[in-house]
């Protein structure tokens, strides 16, 4: 592939997902009937409501967690997992702490903020230090720089993913998950469609990382791959029967109701892998998916990363990008990606400075929001 078109489609890539990011903020947690409601159809960059305030195309900590991946990925791309987990630290310290605000990450789980809470402690004594046993969407939602970093390396995208992901989980659903999602964002880089993706060796990779994850009986190893499997068998599907269909089973394997756009792997993964294969465009994949609700921001943001690398920067519409506060923050990163940067390659500016100034813009703005 040639560095334009590969200059592309990273691009599309990660704009995409901070797009879809910053697009479901704002209906993080409501129901599509609430988000009907307010909204109609929720097509445009809005202001994330009270008490959680944040502007229109701020990013939150799903692209954060992205983008340092990707920093880490560049600094030591067969050792990321010290780097990315110094990352997570080093943005946290880069705003204060406070009623809502968990130091520079913005729009925290509780999970998130426990393995960072416990990195702090570690003092970078140990990367590991705040892995969860959780099988949420948490390592899924900042993979895709994996892919950006190791488009043509099959091997050496499952190693990186499995150091990367033991820094957030110890289940092998959440690892299964993520390694999908890396696996579609490769095979868009590669051919620019989702469309001839080969669903058995798109399983098969989903399943090794699986197992080599490992810590679960049979029914949690393969739990993710199986619910993708169910999925791709049933396409093409109309939208509401599938959404019900992975809604059941990603209920089977819960103790408690899975909607389709739940942070829960089996759920949201599942959705947003559909979702990025099935919608006609890219603009109408992430418009379809913020407006399920629930984990919009995450769901956002993996379609769009998925769907983003696919079609490029071309299919992102302008209206979205130019109100990105992110607009062309991370360009250093992409030249990085597409000229293969050396180990120890560094950005002009650190993410934790970017991100500390745009928490302190946007806390200013909401201060003169309130005058
Ligand atoms: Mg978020």
């Amino acid at each position: 592939m040639d560095n334009t078109t590969l200059r592309s489609r990273i691009t599309g890539s990660l704009d995409a997902l901070l797009i879809g990011d910053a697009l479901g903020c704002p209906v993080e947690m409501k129901t599509p009937a609430e988000i009907r409601a307010r909204y109609g159809t929720l097509r445009t960059l809005e202001d994330t409501p009270r008490p959680w305030w944040r502007p229109a195309g701020l990013h939150s900590d799903d692209s954060q967690q992205a983008v340092a991946l990707c920093d880490a990925l560049l600094e030591a791309p067969d050792d990321p997992a010290p780097v990315f987990a110094r990352l997570l630290v080093e943005i946290f310290e880069a705003y204060e702490k406070g009623p809502g605000q968990h130091g520079g990450h913005r729009g925290t789980g509780k999970n998130f903020r426990v393995t960072v809470d416990k990195l702090v402690a570690a003092a970078g004594a140990d990367p590991f230090a705040g892995a969860q046993p959780t099988a949420g969407n948490g390592v899924a939602m900042l993979a895709a720089p994996i892919a950006w970093r190791f488009p043509t390396e099959p091997a050496r995208r499952e190693k990186a993913l499995l150091a990367v992901a033991r820094v957030k989980t110890t289940d092998p659903r959440a690892v299964g998950a993520a390694a999908a999602v890396v696996e579609a964002v490769a095979h868009g880089l590669a051919r620019g469609s989702l469309r001839d993706i080969d669903h058995g060796r798109w399983i098969d990779a989903t399943a090794a990382a699986e197992r080599a994850a490992g810590g679960g009986d049979g029914s949690v190893t393969h739990a993710f791959s199986r619910a993708l499997t169910a999925m791709l068998a049933r396409l093409p599907c109309p939208r509401a029967e599938m959404l019900e269909a992975i809604e059941a089973v990603a209920g089977a394997t819960s103790d408690r109701p899975v909607g389709p756009s739940a942070g829960y792997a089996l759920g949201s993964v599942v959705t947003a892998l559909y979702l990025a294969l099935d919608a006609p465009t890219l603009e109408r994949a992430l418009i379809d998916a913020v407006n399920l609700g629930d984990d919009a921001d995450t769901v956002g943001a993996m379609v769009g990363a998925v769907r983003g690398a696919a079609d490029g920067a071309g299919a992102v519409p302008k209206r979205w990008r130019e109100g990105l506060w992110a607009k062309g923050a991370f360009n250093d990163r992409i030249e990085a990606l597409v000229s293969g940067a050396a180990e120890g390659w560094r950005p002009a500016e650190s993410l934790a400075a970017s991100e500390g100034r745009w928490s302190r813009m946007a806390e200013r703005a909401r201060v003169s929001g309130e005058g």
